[in-house]
């Protein structure tokens, strides 16, 4: 496995709790919050995490701040945006040797509470108690990438994510 690096969690949740929406800076353009874009369409944006706990760690959002998964899109929304997830999810398995794609919604009322889905490809050969659930816990340590590691790396699954149209 690739080393990781002690992640500053404090800090991270100051920044949560006290800055402004991420996702909606990002959509609106603001360059403190750029991030590394894989893909965008009128509805969805796609980008790398900047605390990667994987190569590849993506998370797809709706560019709208909605919060409620349950209370605030209809069901064709939601199925619109599980269709960007599994498109996403083709392109990380086209680019990287993973054995499963991890898939999950998190957030909080207090702190990143846009709505979100995390997308991770998960490498063959991870000692299965390093699986799940501690593969994508920050707190175990982030991998740390080049800002030019992570533009190839957005570029090499936005490509993959450009050849899949179906
Ligand atoms: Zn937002």
């Amino acid at each position: 496995m690739m080393a990781r690096t002690p992640f500053d969690l404090a800090a991270h949740v100051q920044a949560s709790q006290n800055g402004p929406c991420f996702i909606c800076e990002l959509v609106a353009g603001n360059p403190d919050y750029a991030h590394h874009l894989i893909a965008q369409d009128d509805d969805s944006i796609v980008f790398l995490s900047k605390y990667p706990t994987l190569p590849g760690y993506a998370l797809v959002c709706p560019k709208r701040h909605v919060e409620d998964l349950a209370d605030d899109i209809t069901p064709t929304h939601y199925l619109a945006l599980q269709a960007v997830v599994h498109r996403l999810s083709r392109a990380l398995k086209a680019v990287y040797d993973a054995e499963r794609i991890y898939v999950l919604s998190l957030g909080s009322q207090q702190g990143n509470s846009h709505l979100h889905w995390h997308v991770v490809p998960l490498p063959h050969g991870v000692p299965y108690e390093h699986q799940q659930y501690h593969a994508l816990m920050a707190e175990h340590g982030v991998l740390r990438f080049s800002d030019a590691e992570m533009k190839e790396a957005a570029a090499t699954i936005a490509a993959a994510y450009a050849t899949i149209l179906d």
